[in-house]
């Protein structure tokens, strides 16, 4: 459940609620928007508990929540939450731009690719380390190596990172060195993993699962905030549909879907999404036109020799087009790029 507080409830009034409900055994989640604190309940639904409660000076209501997930509804957080990521932000105003090769494969390869995206505007440089792979025979990433790396090119050129962990042993040694932490499709279930991100104070950009519904995403986001990690942002990948012209169906739909559930920001990644680099831009400007707060697109150097998803990879000069066909289409709904 939660409590909403008067719009002139002061912060003694938010403080005796906050007393009594750990008094009555509950998990407490503050949030103060711009008009009104609401307070989220964490624990079993009491019907008694309900109405102490709304008896207290300055409580408003008490609702309880029907959906599953309930940090990460809007029920309980009305304003969209907006993520800081160096200089910029994910989830309000302006939009955000993450490019980069789908792994990394040497520093000249990395170098050149995060110049690229820099120059033509990006503000995240994303590029795996560790690569979940169908195939046990394909590059399977270069670990820790490619981590040192990429801690290079963010000293190089002041680029945010955005990069991948497998699993609940490696979060530590990825945090040093990224910004923002991705959490695969392959392991949006992986619930170990989940809960030890929720243990951290960074950014996850956690992607859509294979075949997940659109509760099971937001359940998955849900364990992050559950442990105190506020800051997850979501990422719309495509799903496995029956269609094989393209790697999967990137599900625009859930965009606005989820930006209807959820306050969390929503990217989207047309790369993984269509499996071919010619379905990118038309993709990219339809994300954008259905809501979304940013983009993560594959751009290598040479997408011909690349180790990993090299055919769904857009070059630097394909890059930099989009970019700015794209800053027409973010002014048209009134967002900046
Ligand atoms: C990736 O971003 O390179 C990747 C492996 O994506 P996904 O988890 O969406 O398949
Ligand atoms: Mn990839």
């Amino acid at each position: 459940m939660i409590v909403v507080m008067k719009h002139n409830a002061a912060e003694e009034d938010v403080a005796r609620v906050t007393d009594k409900l750990e008094q009555m055994g509950y998990g407490v989640h503050l949030s103060s928007g711009e008009n009104r604190t609401i307070i989220g309940v964490i624990g079993q639904r009491r019907e008694e508990a309900a109405q102490t409660l709304e008896a207290m000076p300055q409580v408003e209501q008490v609702v309880f929540i029907t959906r599953p997930f309930k940090l990460a509804g809007r029920e309980f957080h009305p304003d969209n939450t907006v993520i800081p990521i160096g200089e910029d932000s994910v989830g309000g105003h302006e939009l955000i731009v993450m490019a980069g090769p789908c792994a990394i494969e040497g520093e000249e390869q990395l170098m050149e690719a995060a110049s690229a995206v820099k120059e033509a505007g990006a503000q995240v440089f994303r590029a795996g380390a560790y690569k979940p792979r169908t195939s046990p025979y394909s590059f399977q990433g270069l670990e820790q190596e490619g981590l040192q790396i990429l801690e290079k090119v963010r000293s190089e050129t002041g680029l945010q990172i955005v990069t991948e962990v497998m699993d609940q042993f490696t979060v530590n040694e990825v945090a040093e060195c990224a910004d923002i932490i991705q959490v695969g499709a392959r392991n949006m279930q992986n619930y170990y993993l989940l809960r030890e991100l929720g243990k951290i104070r960074k950014p996850v950009l956690l992607k859509r699962g294979l075949s997940a519904t659109i509760e099971e995403w937001l359940m998955a986001a849900e364990y992050i905030l559950s442990g105190g990690n506020y800051q997850v942002i979501l990422c719309e990948r495509g799903i496995r549909t029956f269609e094989p012209y393209t790697r999967n169906t990137l599900d625009l739909s859930a965009v606005p879907l989820v930006k209807h559930l959820s306050h969390l920001p929503v990217i989207v990644d047309p790369s993984h999404g269509t499996g071919h680099a010619h379905l990118v831009p038309a993709m990219s400007k339809a994300a954008l036109a259905a809501g979304a707060d940013g983009l993560m697109i594959e751009v290598h150097p040479n997408p011909e020799e690349a180790l990993s998803d090299g055919p769904q990879s857009l070059d630097p000069g394909q890059f930099r087009e989009l970019i700015k066909e794209l800053k027409g289409v973010a002014l048209s709904v009134g967002r900046l790029m």
